[in-house]
């Protein structure tokens, strides 16, 4: 039995119409809530943000949408306080879905898992590299991808969390990694930090010259694109497909808060003409059974062979502001909210 009086947590109070505005969320605090059968109380060090939240806000989403006066469903780490569900114990650390908020009621789904005390990796390394970032990269681009050696594989939103981290992947599978990303500050990053072999600004250009940049960057061709912008990005990557090409559909952050004014994709034809396929993909289908992708992301964690970067903001009252730079493009890397200790 714990002593916690109140909890904390971020609320939706309007569906934004565009981008989020600050009056569409609210801080709320109310009485601490008891596990039930099966489900623990977790002070909440660090939430994800996530482009997906934006979706979610929406009355017809993908999944269950937010219900206005509802929580912000993310993924966290914290710390036990308070269980009622096996095997998990109070002062473990453990991660998995929560919400945005000091503390949560947690159950043990597939994805739950212990965080060893012991582990020198900070704990945002389980929001990021180690977590949803990581196994969507590894997922998306090994499952539905299928990179073989000697490809060139193509990511937009590159120098981002799940972006920099499908050119470190298509790298050790021995492909040659191009990005597209905002600005040469970014650009500079793929190449010096994540060790992209080209890279491709696409603010300030239409379709036609993005095209040509990405034909450019990609002398060969595309075998396989990773796209987590869909609009301009994915049509320039379109008409730079090869023969029997793989689109993976991963993400699709330049339409999330544009109110249903959608860029036409223009170059659909593509498919067609090259023989190549698109496929939509969902991270949380296959997070249930994602232990052998964690071992692996540890093992080249532990071998040096991923970088990562982490961003992190402080306090639920930034909740809003910290959402609106995934879509001015202002973080750098995984976006995380610090709510506890730490
Ligand atoms: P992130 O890439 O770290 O941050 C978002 C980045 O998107 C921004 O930094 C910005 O970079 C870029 N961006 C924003 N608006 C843009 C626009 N209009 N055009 C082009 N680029 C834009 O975020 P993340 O968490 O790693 O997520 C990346 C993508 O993966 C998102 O689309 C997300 O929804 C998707 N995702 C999908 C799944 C799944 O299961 N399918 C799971 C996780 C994430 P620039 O400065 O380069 O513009």
């Amino acid at each position: 039995m714990n002593t916690l009086a109140t909890v904390r947590s971020v609320l939706l109070q309007s569906r934004p119409r565009g981008a989020p505005l600050a009056s569409d969320f609210v801080v709320a605090e109310r009485t601490a809530p008891q596990p039930g059968d099966g489900e623990m109380l977790v002070q909440v060090e660090l939430c994800s943000i996530d482009p997906a939240m934006r979706r979610w806000m929406d009355a017809e989403s993908y999944g269950v949408p937010i219900a206005l006066g509802g929580e912000i469903p993310c993924t966290v780490v914290g710390r036990v306080l308070d269980s009622r569900c096996n095997p998990h114990a109070a002062g473990e650390f453990v991660t998995g879905r929560g919400t945005v908020a000091t503390h949560c009621l947690m159950r043990a789904d597939g994805y739950t898992r212990c965080i060893d005390p012991n582990d020198p990796l900070p704990l945002s390394a389980h929001l990021s590299v180690l977590g949803t970032s990581g196994l969507t990269a590894c997922n998306g681009l090994l499952k539905v991808g299928r990179p073989q050696r000697g490809d060139t594989v193509l990511v937009s939103a590159a120098a981002g969390s799940v972006g920099s981290l499908v050119g470190q992947i298509a790298r050790i599978h021995g492909c040659r990694a191009v990005g597209i990303a905002g600005g040469p500050a970014k650009c500079r990053t793929l190449l010096e930090t994540y060790g992209f072999d080209a890279a491709v600004d696409y603010r300030d250009r239409d379709v036609s010259s993005l095209t040509r940049a990405v034909r450019e960057a990609c002398p060969g061709g595309v075998d396989v694109y990773f796209d987590n912008v869909g609009g301009a990005c994915l049509d320039a990557a379109l008409a730079a497909l090869n023969h029997r090409a793989r689109v993976v559909l991963c993400g699709m952050i330049g339409e999330y808060d544009t109110d249903g004014a959608t860029h036409g994709i223009r170059n659909l034809w593509q498919l067609i003409a090259r023989t190549a396929t698109m496929t939509g993909f969902l991270n949380r289908e296959h997070l249930a059974n994602c232990g052998a992708e964690l071992q692996q992301l540890r093992q080249w964690v532990d071998q040096g062979r991923l970088r990562w970067q982490v961003h992190e903001e402080c306090g639920l009252e930034r909740f809003h502001a910290a959402l609106l730079q995934l879509f001015e493009g202002t973080n750098r890397g995984r976006l995380v909210l610090r709510v506890g200790p730490g």
